[in-house]
C-alpha cells in the first residue's frame, strides 16, 4: 500500500502547484522512492480534450491515449515516467461514473448524494494508482483553490482520507501566496492565514505550508505563519520565484520540503538525493555558449500555455546543444506571401505548430514555402506536417487545388484526408487517433539519423492523415515518407532529402521530451538551427518551383 501526499492551493490560482508537486516528486525519486503524481480537476468536462486551448492551455496526451491536463506534462518531464488515464480525474468523470452506476441500479434504491457517493468515488480514484503495488508514494494535486465551490467534494474526500488512513500514510501540503506590498515594503501573511483557516474549517489540516513569495521570508515571518496556521516552523517552506521551473527542485531541496514530508510519512533510511544529471542539465541551461532564434508559427501564440510541451522541449534540446533558444512567436494569421520574408527574417529555424481548423493556415503554408525555398531548418508537427504536404503539392507538384478535407471538403486534390475509421465517428470527446503507436523508420533517411533506430513509438492526436494515393507523385518529386505505421501504412514522417533539414511528423514528439531524455527530433532540429546560425548550413539542391515544373 502506497503513502499519499495531497497538494492543495490557496489565495489565488496559478501559484504553480503542479511544479511544486513535480519538484517534491523529483526529490523523492532522487532518493530512490517510487513515486507518481495524479491531478484531480474540479471542472465538469470529462477530460480537457474538448476544451479550446484559450480555456485550458495545451491538452497533454499520455501513452495510453488519455487527453489530460498540461500539468501531467510537467510530471512526466520532471520524472521521466509515463502517466496514464488514471493520473487525471475530473469532476465530470466522477459524476459520469456514479450516474452510470445509478442507471445500472447499483445503488439499490438509495438516494445518490455528494456525500457519500461522490466522495466515495473520489476516494476510490485517489487510492487507485497506489493499489497497483508499483508506487511507494502517490502525490495528488487538487486543481483549483481552496474555498471554490467546485473543489469542495475533493477537499472533503481528502478530509475523510486524513482520518481513515494511518497517520503516517497521509501528508497534506498547502501552497499559498505571501504577497509583497511594494508601498509598505512588506510581505503580508494575512491571506495565507485566511486560506489555512478556510482549509481547516473543512476539516483538513495541512502538515506543510509552501509559501510562494517574491522576497525571502525571514524567520520571524516563518514563525508567525507557523503560529497562526498550526504547523511547526520547519514546515513553513519558502518558495521564491525562480528564473526557471527546473530550479525549483533544488530550491525545495534547500528548504527541506522532501525531509519534512518524509518525516510525516515515516519514510526512513532513504539515501541522499542523486541529482547529478539534473544539475548538469541546469548548468547547460544557465550558461549557454550561443543563442539562436526559432520561429514558432501558430494561431494561439498569445497564450504560451497552448504550446507548453513544445516550449519545454526547446529548453531540453537547447541545453543539450548548449545554446539558448529564443522563441519568436509569429502569428500564422498575419503571415502572407507578401510579408513572409520580412516576418521570418533573421530566424535560424521554423516550427509550424499543431492545430485544428481553418484559421491561420494560409500563413502556415506561406511560412513552409519560405523555409523550403530558403534552406531554413523546418520542423512541422501534426497540422504543421499536413501544411508542409499541402505546400509541396501546390507549389512543387503543381496541384494548385491541393488541400486537407478538414479545411475544404470539396477539394479536388485531397492530399490530406480524414482517416477511414474516423468517418464513422460522431462524438467529439476522446475519439481522435490518440496515444502511442509504433512507426517504422526507413534506413538512410534524416529520420533514421535522428532516431538511430528502425522502429520507434510516438504519441498522436489527430483525425486526418496523408493520402497515400499521392505517395508516388510526392516521392518521385523529392518529398519522401521516412516513417510509416507498420500495421496500417499511415504516414508518420515526411521529409525532403535535398533540403538541409526539412521534416514533418504526424505525431507529437514534444509529449515525450523530458529533462533527462530530450526528444531526438528537437535535439537535431536545434542542432540544425545552430549550424544555420553559424552559417554552416547550405542548401544542397533547392526544390524551387521553377526548376521542377
Ligand atoms: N487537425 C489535424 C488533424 O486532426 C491536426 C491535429 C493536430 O495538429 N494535433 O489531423
Amino acid at each position: 500500500m502506497a503513502k499519499y501526499i495531497f497538494v492543495t492551493g490557496g489565495v489565488t490560482s496559478s501559484l504553480g502547484k503542479g511544479i511544486i508537486a513535480a519538484s517534491l516528486a523529483k526529490l523523492l525519486q532522487a532518493r530512490g522512492v517510487n513515486v507518481t503524481i495524479q491531478k484531480f480537476d474540479p471542472y465538469i468536462n470529462v477530460d480537457p480534450g474538448t476544451l479550446n486551448p484559450y480555456e485550458h492551455g495545451e491538452c497533454y496526451v499520455t501513452e495510453d491515449g488519455a487527453e489530460t491536463d498540461l500539468d501531467l506534462g510537467h510530471y512526466e518531464r520532471f520524472l521521466s515516467i509515463f502517466t496514464t488515464q488514471a493520473n487525471n480525474v475530473t469532476t465530470g468523470r466522477i459524476y459520469q461514473h456514479v450516474i452510470n452506476k445509478e442507471r445500472e441500479g447499483a445503488f439499490l434504491g438509495k438516494t445518490v448524494q455528494v456525500v457519500p457517493h461522490i466522495t466515495d468515488e473520489i476516494k476510490r480514484r485517489m487510492l487507485l494508482i497506489g493499489k497497483e503495488g508499483k508506487y511507494d508514494v502517490v502525490i495528488t494535486e487538487i486543481g483549483g483553490t481552496v474555498g471554490d465551490i467546485e473543489s469542495l467534494p475533493f477537499i472533503e474526500a481528502v478530509r475523510q482520507l486524513q482520518w481513515e488512513l494511518p497517520d503516517e500514510d497521509v501528508a497534506v501540503v498547502h501552497l499559498t501566496l505571501i504577497p509583497y506590498l511594494r508601498a509598505a515594503k512588506e510581505l503580508k501573511t494575512k491571506p495565507t492565514q485566511h486560506s489555512v483557516k478556510m482549509l481547516s474549517e473543512t476539516g483538513v489540516h495541512p502538515d506543510v505550508i509552501v509559501c510562494r513569495t517574491e522576497e525571502p521570508l525571514n524567520n520571524d515571518l516563518k514563525r508567525k505563519i507557523a503560529l497562526f496556521c498550526n504547523v511547526k516552523v520547519e514546515a513553513v517552506i519558502e518558495a521564491m520565484d525562480a528564473p526557471t521551473i527546473y530550479e525549483v527542485p533544488l530550491a525545495m531541496l534547500q528548504e527541506k520540503l522532501d525531509l519534512i514530508c518524509m518525516r510525516k510519512l515515516n519514510l526512513t533510511n532513504l539515501k541522499e538525493p542523486e541529482l547529478d544529471k539534473w544539475k548538469e542539465f541546469l548548468d547547460k541551461l544557465k550558461y549557454p555558449k550561443s543563442k539562436i532564434s526559432i520561429g514558432l508559427i501558430g494561431k494561439y501564440i498569445e497564450l504560451q500555455d497552448a504550446y507548453k510541451s513544445i516550449l519545454e522541449s526547446f529548453i531540453h534540446a537547447g541545453a543539450m546543444n548548449e545554446v539558448k533558444v529564443q522563441v519568436v512567436n509569429v502569428h500564422s494569421e498575419f503571415i502572407t506571401d507578401e510579408n513572409v520574408a520580412e516576418k521570418l527574417d533573421g530566424l535560424d529555424g521554423l516550427l509550424v505548430a499543431p492545430g485544428f481548423g481553418h484559421r491561420g493556415i494560409d500563413g502556415k503554408i506561406a511560412a513552409v514555402k519560405y523555409a523550403r525555398e530558403n534552406g531554413l531548418p523546418f520542423f512541422g508537427i501534426c497540422l504543421g506536417m499536413q501544411m508542409a504536404v499541402i505546400e509541396f503539392a501546390r507549389n512543387v507538384l503543381g496541384l494548385t487545388d491541393a488541400h486537407s478535407t478538414e479545411m475544404n471538403q470539396q477539394t479536388g486534390e485531397p492530399v490530406i484526408n480524414m482517416m477511414e475509421e474516423q468517418k464513422r465517428i460522431k462524438m467529439m470527446g476522446g475519439t481522435m487517433r490518440l496515444g502511442a503507436y509504433p512507426c517504422d523508420v526507413k534506413p538512410g533517411t534524416l529520420a533514421h539519423t535522428i532516431y538511430g533506430s528502425e522502429s520507434i513509438s510516438e504519441r498522436h492526436r489527430h483525425r486526418y492523415e496523408f493520402n497515400n494515393q499521392y505517395m508516388e507523385q510526392f516521392e518521385t518529386n523529392g518529398m519522401v515518407a521516412s516513417g510509416t505505421n507498420p500495421d496500417t501504412g499511415l504516414v508518420e514522417i515526411m521529409e525532403i532529402p535535398s533540403h538541409p533539414f526539412f521534416i514533418g511528423v504526424q505525431y507529437h514528439p514534444e509529449l515525450k521530451s523530458s529533462v533527462e531524455n530530450p526528444a531526438p527530433l528537437f535535439v537535431h532540429f536545434i542542432g540544425a538551427a545552430k549550424k544555420h546560425n553559424e552559417g554552416k548550413l547550405t542548401m544542397k539542391n533547392p526544390l524551387l518551383q521553377s526548376e521542377i515544373i
